[in-house]
């Protein structure tokens, strides 16, 4: 719609914090309505909490994550979400999902994004345990901050209609941002919200973001839910590699791509040089008692961990690498302690050559 007078079309959201409506009226009947969110900590979401709350709707949080979320370190995104719903003040619930969310991974029904992102089955996992949540709390539907086009696999309305259809949630899922670019949600025909109050933001520019986080007073808002590793190109060539020699790969496989320098010693074998002693550390950490670990005899270095077949070739191959990656690359023979469990024993080995390094190396720009 256009505006006549001026031949302007009106904004999508509100322009200056007078805009925004009252809280609320729509929720405050003889029962609140109530909502389940999907809160992942970035703008958006916290931003769609903002507009429903703003209507008097009661809204508990949900939070997801996984082994690939780059946001849950402790100063992060996980947090985030605990910090975004405490300053709401509405209560959370975080759930750790990694163990469904990997059978999804290693083989999506809907296929890839553009690395080993399997958007479209993962929101539709989420939605299924938010369906869940929301009946548990008695909630009538769910918010997400998703905005139509801002996402290429998952948020295109064909993508959004399946995966409401195939979490069992068609006409549950509002998405207050871009609202307005879709069909009325059942909560709106139901009068539960009021879908003039609702916005309609779309595509991939944040511009109309930031004016509504100014509007809210949101400020330090942390990353833009990019947090997935899957969408990492050097990472997804780490999983698909590990995913090709080993389809039964667990949680603690995938950890361990996080981490160090891989390299590829056989079809079951691979060693794992730390990078620097956050990663050397991590590394002793995610040893299994089958493990070999290496390190230098005679000076600092990096830890090496070897998993797979611990035949004499492959370990004198690791600590060729544990060398290689050392202050001692240039020595002709170093020292390597090897532990095996509660075994111990030294090597003495030349460094790796660094050609015989970078073609095992598992790496997208060899
Ligand atoms: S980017 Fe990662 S977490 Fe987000 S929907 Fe896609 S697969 Fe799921």
């Amino acid at each position: 719609m256009t505006d006549t007078l001026t031949g302007t079309p009106p904004p999508t959201v509100p322009t200056a914090k007078q805009d925004l409506p009252a809280v609320d009226t729509v929720g405050e009947t003889d029962k609140k309505v109530k909502a389940v969110a999907l809160l992942s900590g970035g703008l958006d979401s916290t931003l769609a909490i903002n507009v429903i709350k703003a209507q008097g709707i009661d809204v508990t949080a949900l939070n997801f994550s996984t082994v690939f979320c780059l946001c849950n370190r402790s100063d992060s995104c996980k947090s985030e979400a605990r910090k975004v719903s405490e300053a709401l003040g509405i209560p959370i619930k975080v759930l750790n999902i990694t163990d469904s969310f990997l059978k999804i991974v290693k083989k999506p029904k809907h296929g890839y994004g553009k690395n080993m992102n399997p958007c479209i089955d993962c929101r539709i996992n989420m939605f299924r345990m938010a369906g869940e949540y929301m009946s548990e709390t008695g909630a009538s539907f769910i918010i997400t901050g998703e905005v139509l086009g801002q996402r290429p696999m998952s948020q295109r309305k064909l993508a959004m209609k399946i995966i409401e259809r195939e979490s069992g949630l068609e006409g549950l899922v509002l998405r207050p941002l871009c609202a307005k670019h879709l069909e009325p949600t059942i909560p709106e025909k139901e009068g539960l919200v009021d879908r003039e109050r609702l916005l309609a933001i779309k595509g991939r520019s944040r511009k109309e973001q930031m004016q509504l986080a100014d509007i809210f007073e949101i400020k330090d808002y942390p990353c833009s839910a990019g947090g997935c590793l899957l969408t990492d190109p050097g990472f997804a060539l780490r999983i698909k590699e590990l995913f090709d020699h080993d389809i039964d790969s667990n949680v603690k496989d995938v950890s361990l791509l996080k981490v160090g320098r891989h390299f590829r010693l056989d079809g079951q074998t691979k060693a794992v040089v730390g990078r620097n002693d956050a990663e050397n550390q991590r590394l002793e950490t995610l040893a299994r008692k089958e493990d070999a670990r290496l390190h230098l005899a005679d000076m600092p270095g990096p830890l090496c961990l070897m998993h797979g077949n611990l035949t004499d070739d492959n370990l004198q191959s690791a600590a060729r690498l544990t060398a290689r990656f050392s202050k001692a690359k240039d020595m002709p023979l170093v020292r390597v302690v090897l532990r095996r469990g509660e075994t111990e024993g030294v090597l003495e080995v030349p460094p790796a050559d660094p050609l015989w390094a970078q073609d095992r190396l598992i790496a997208r720009n060899k």
